[in-house]
């Protein structure tokens, strides 16, 4: 089952700028709860586990490294706290396994932040 993407024009990225084929970036070590930003969500993204294929791309298409691969359970982890429904993960798994659903179908939906930042 193979999605179709949308083409993307390319930019010129300054070679100075580039960044080396294969970099990650880490996740922070210490989270820092007063940048929770999951208040911003209107949708979050939920797996299938079923069909996720364990390929890691959501992992690695997270902007805010809000996927983890647990090898314990053999799953992938969603961080909530960081997440902003931004859904780049859901157009990027290959096998279909992430749908976005309205956060207020969520008992817990629509985190909020005890106080403004
Ligand atoms: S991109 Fe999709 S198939 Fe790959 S690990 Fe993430 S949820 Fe699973
Ligand atoms: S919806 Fe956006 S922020 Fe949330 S896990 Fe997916 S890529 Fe990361």
């Amino acid at each position: 089952m193979s999605k179709k993407l949308p083409e993307y024009g390319t930019i010129n990225v300054p070679t100075e700028r580039g960044v080396p084929f294969g970099a990650i970036t880490p996740a922070p070590v210490v989270q820092q709860d007063l940048f929770v930003t999951s208040n911003w969500r209107i949708v979050r993204p939920v797996i299938d586990n079923d069909t996720c294929t364990r390929c890691l791309t959501c992992y690695i298409a997270c902007p805010d490294s809000c996927w983890a691969y647990d090898d314990k359970n053999d799953e992938m982890v969603w961080n909530w706290k960081f997440c902003k429904g931004c859904q780049i993960c859901i157009h990027q798994c290959p096998a279909e396994a992430l749908s976005p659903v309205a956060e207020l179908d969520f008992p817990d939906g629509v985190h909020r932040l005890e106080k403004p930042f």
